[in-house]
């Protein structure tokens, strides 16, 4: 909190205060929303996570107020917002006569944009009201108040609360109590508000639940199971009934609206919800392409290498329900009351690193293996089995998490600064520590997977000091190059190896043998990162130096395009791309006219959100390689996914 200054109070709502403030270093003002937690038991109060949740998953819409950063502050917590002058309920409280077509039809329009991508991805708001549509000083709309919002499941297998939304803009699904619902709670609000701006005052402004149904009513007629079958399911259908009464049209209603107008406000107040019109018409055709889908999840998690080994018999669609679904118990969800979460038990040190080694990254089908192996300050290699299973309890989910069934453990490294790197067969685990004077050990992946009682898992210990980095090359199955200090520690070397694994009878033994070793040049900065291409080339990168070598040492290139240090690097078959401090990211193209595969500089992405770039996720085909990145703020994680269209000749 110590970063603003508040300038004075905005609002109050359900969930908390929200104050003007300016950050004291950039001058930038923000609006904070303070959120309180009433017991400290309470933990984090799902609404607020809700609203986490769905904000971050929406930060590239220019229609969704943007969350700059979320923060602890007292017993409670503090989100930061872009600042926004107005709202629309201000703007049509203001108003001397209702606004003017081209106004409504402009209001009306960035609505539906935010509306679509929200639902696009898979959010319902649940309470889209005026006061929830913050206008900017330049006049832009953006959704804001997730505090309601969820992601929800299309399958329609949930229950959700039927308390949500403001009543005046509440669907008449949920006035007769649905406890199953979509998008077409919003489809009605945003029905609402269209008619609000065209009236100049609220369209169903209900006193009271059944007050508020008769505002409905009046103007659309009694509902009959002729016009909306699923009427006689929902909850409250037999506790109240109503005369008949005929529908009003809107025309009579809204006398001055023009008929275009009105013709659409009748496509949102409907009664039953499938057939109001969705926020972008064309949502709905695209919804059922695998595109989208595969979209979504490769924008969601960049680890899904999109192979079909993660999805297995799943749609993509499936797997994006299944897997968000998860996500959303894991997060929201109480534990011992959604789900049971069992940390790893009798583990003391914590961990540094983790790999997955099974073949997939994650399985949802719950049967086979999922193999983490994890390297920790206690100084110990260890293999979890990690089982996830969710399973159907009645309507509800339960997600069981059964308790991490420990493969085995190895105590080999003192010191606690470590690194951790499978192979690309994944045959072969590197770990390694920084600051200690044993070497780095390779570990053979199968005698982690399954120990036997009385043997330790085989591993190998490397004849190097001080090893500061390591890589495996991606075109060979077990060569390995390892940067490390040389006998009397003032020069760095790279040497690299060659695995082997050789079994006689029942054991394993462990070849390794150098295959070149060079030094790195006096003049060049200790490298922060190093990747290898191929089976020959290695890239370092040194401040904001790249530099290529072959594993004997000849120095092939160098680039000096970043303004200041590099962070990343995502070395991949076709192209190699660079993050820095200076916000950009640098593309390279690989191209093979020669023996050795030769480097070009190509262009480079500018954009500021690039600054904390911190990994590089790939996924790569015949035709098209995306590089997912991932950048962190305070408590936010954005994930930026790029495409590219592989070259070929
Ligand atoms: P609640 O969940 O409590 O309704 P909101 O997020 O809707 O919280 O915020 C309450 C009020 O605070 C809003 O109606 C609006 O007037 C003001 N407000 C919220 N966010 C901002 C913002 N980013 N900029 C300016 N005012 C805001
Ligand atoms: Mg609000």
């Amino acid at each position: 909190m110590e970063q603003y200054c508040i300038l004075g109070r905005i609002g109050e709502g359900a969930h908390g205060i929200v104050f003007k403030a300016k950050h004291v270093e950039t001058g930038e003002i923000v609006a904070l929303k303070k959120v309180a937690l009433r017991r400290l038991e309470d933990g984090i109060p799902n609404q607020a996570l809700r609203e986490i949740k769905a904000l971050q998953e929406i930060e590239d819409s220019q229609y969704v107020v943007q969350l700059k950063a979320v923060f602890p502050h007292g017993a409670g917590f503090v989100l930061a917002f872009e600042f926004m002058l107005s709202d629309l309920a201000e703007v049509v409280r203001h108003a001397q006569r209702p606004l003017a077509p081209a106004q409504v039809k402009s209001y009306l329009q960035m609505l539906l944009k935010g509306v679509a991508f929200c639902h696009a991805n898979n959010i319902v708001h649940r309470d889209l009201k005026p006061a929830n549509l913050l206008i900017s000083a330049s006049g832009q709309l953006k959704i804001a108040d997730f505090g309601l919002a969820r992601v929800f499941s299309p399958d329609g297998s949930r229950l959700y609360t039927h308390q949500v939304a403001t009543r005046w803009y509440r669907a008449p699904e949920l006035l007769y109590g649905a406890r199953q619902y979509d998008q077409g709670v919003d489809l009605w609000a945003v029905g609402c508000i269209l008619g609000e701006l065209l009236n100049g005052s609220p369209l169903f402004p209900g006193e009271n639940d059944i007050e508020q149904l008769c505002c409905v009513l009046r103007i659309l007629g009694t509902p009959s199971p002729q016009v909306w079958p699923e009427i006689t399911e929902l909850p409250d259908y037999n506790k109240i009934s109503f005369k008949e009464q005929a529908p009003v049209p809107l025309e009579e209603v809204l006398p001055d609206a023009s008929p275009q107008a009105l013709d659409l406000l009748g496509r949102f107040l409907l009664y039953p919800p499938r057939q109001r019109i969705s926020a972008s018409q064309v949502w709905n055709e695209v919804a059922r392409t695998q595109e989208l889908w595969r979209h979504l999840c490769l924008r969601r998690w960049s680890s899904c290498k999109a192979s079909q080994m993660t999805l297995g018999t799943q749609t993509w669609k499936q797997y994006y329900l299944c897997r968000s679904e998860l996500e959303f118990r894991m997060e929201s969800g109480r534990p011992e009351k959604d789900f049971i979460c069992k940390a790893i038990a009798g583990h003391k040190g914590e961990i540094d690193e983790l790999a997955y080694i099974s073949t997939n990254e994650y399985r949802f089908n719950g049967q086979e293996k999922s193999v983490v192996c994890t390297v920790s300050s206690d100084a110990t290699v260890r293999a979890w089995d990690l089982h996830e299973a969710a399973c159907a309890e009645g309507a509800l989910y339960t997600l069981t998490v059964p308790p991490l069934q420990l493969l085995s453990r190895v105590s080999v490294f003192p010191s606690n600064r470590t690194s951790l790197l499978c192979s690309p067969d994944r045959q072969w685990v590197f770990a390694s520590t920084q600051n200690s004077d044993l070497g780095p050990k390779v570990f053979h992946t199968l005698s982690l997977l399954c120990p036997s009682e009385d043997e330790p898992p085989v591993y190998t210990t490397l004849p190097v000091e001080l090893t500061s980095r390591a890589c495996w090359a991606p075109a060979e199955a077990a060569r390995l190059t390892v940067m490390h200090r040389n006998d009397n520690g003032m020069q760095l070397v790279v040497t690299t190896y060659e695995l082997e694994a050789k079994k006689t009878r029942n054991r394993v033994d462990i070849l390794v043998q150098q295959i070149a070793s060079f030094l790195l040049p006096d003049t060049m900065m200790p490298p922060q990162l190093m990747k290898s291409h191929g089976s020959q080339v290695i890239l370092l990168v040194s401040g904001s130096e790249l530099v290529l070598f072959t594993v004997h040492g000849l120095q092939l290139a160098a680039f000096q395009d970043h303004q200041r240090p590099i962070t990343s690097m995502w070395v991949g078959q076709t192209r190699v791309i660079t993050s820095s401090f200076d916000l950009s990211l640098r593309v390279y193209l690989w191209s093979k006219d020669n023996k050795l595969p030769v480097l070009r500089s190509c262009y480079h992405l500018l954009g500021g959100s690039h600054r904390w770039a911190s990994g590089f996720t790939h996924v790569e085909s015949d035709s098209m390689s995306i590089v997912g990145v991932e950048a962190r703020n305070i408590g936010t994680s954005i994930l930026r996914s790029y495409y590219f269209k592989v070259q070929r000749g």
